[in-house]
């Protein structure tokens, strides 16, 4: 650009000595040229704008559709997961399912979903997870092959190890037809507490709403081996009467929640 400039500009002496009109022509022709230029830069900065403005318009198409995804994932969250879950009835569902491993989750199809059956941990104190969490160490220690579809805990948490349409290793010869609930229990009468009561009775009566069962549908591990389990509700029929009560009494409320749910 700089080499170019003493012809352009038409400056030196001899230029003007010798003849102007060349000068002039030779002026007016350079402010052509500048003019030209212009319109190049003009042109330039255009097509500069114009594919500014093409990428922040893909970028927000993009930012939108991630939002679009995003509120459908919330929604299909919503639709099944535990909050929806909550809506229906159920008490709040930690889904924690465990590895598949043959000594805890084999992963077998489940034949049908007939009955509920309770258990009791026989681990006086012991908590929700760590039950699931002896469930998931199975795997390495090899100890024995038992598990649970869910586990209530202490405070009323439930944590669910193993999807509905699995088996566990929890009620023998019922497995195949059988969702399994193990409860915590604060000592060694095997009484649950309140809170771990409620939850149990809201998580049977929802799941008996979900897979069309009845409170006659639930039962106790004892009901299909005659172990000691769960053991407060064993030695006190009269106790367990009372929670097969108590969740029809919920069945009921559930049907209502889930009724007015779909009439919104
Ligand atoms: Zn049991």
């Amino acid at each position: 650009m700089k080499s170019a400039r003493p012809v352009s500009g038409g400056r030196s002496g001899q230029h003007r000595k010798s003849s102007r009109k060349p000068g002039r022509k030779l002026g007016s022709r350079n402010k052509g040229r500048a003019r030209q230029r212009n319109l190049h830069v003009l042109a330039g900065c255009l097509l500069a704008l114009l594919v500014i403005l093409i990428i922040a318009a893909a970028a927000l198409r993009a930012a939108r559709e991630r939002d679009l995804n995003l509120r459908a994932q919330l929604q299909a969250m919503e639709d099944s997961g535990p909050v929806r879950w909550q809506q229906e009835g159920a008490p709040y569902i930690d889904v924690e399912l465990l590895t598949p491993n043959e000594y805890s989750r084999p992963q077998i199809a489940i034949d049908s979903i007939d009955h509920i059956a309770i258990h009791y941990t026989a681990n006086p104190g012991a908590s929700a997870i760590a039950n699931r969490n002896y469930f998931e160490n199975l795997a390495f220690t090899q100890q024995t092959k038992v598990s649970s579809h869910f586990v209530v805990g202490l405070d009323g948490e439930v944590v669910q190890c193993i999807p509905t349409a699995e088996i566990s290793y929890a009620t023998n010869e019922r497995n195949v037809d059988t969702l399994s609930i193990e409860c915590c229990h604060p000592d060694e009468t095997g009484l649950f507490n309140d809170a771990t009561y409620d939850s149990v009775v809201k998580l049977t009566a929802w799941l008996c709403t979900r897979f069309g069962l009845t409170e006659e549908d639930v039962i106790r591990h004892y009901d299909v081996t005659g172990k000691n389990c769960p053991k407060y509700y064993v030695e006190n029929p009269d106790a367990w009467a009372q929670m097969k009560s108590d969740i029809a009494a919920r069945i009921q409320e559930d049907y209502v929640l889930q009724e007015n749910l779909q009439a919104e």
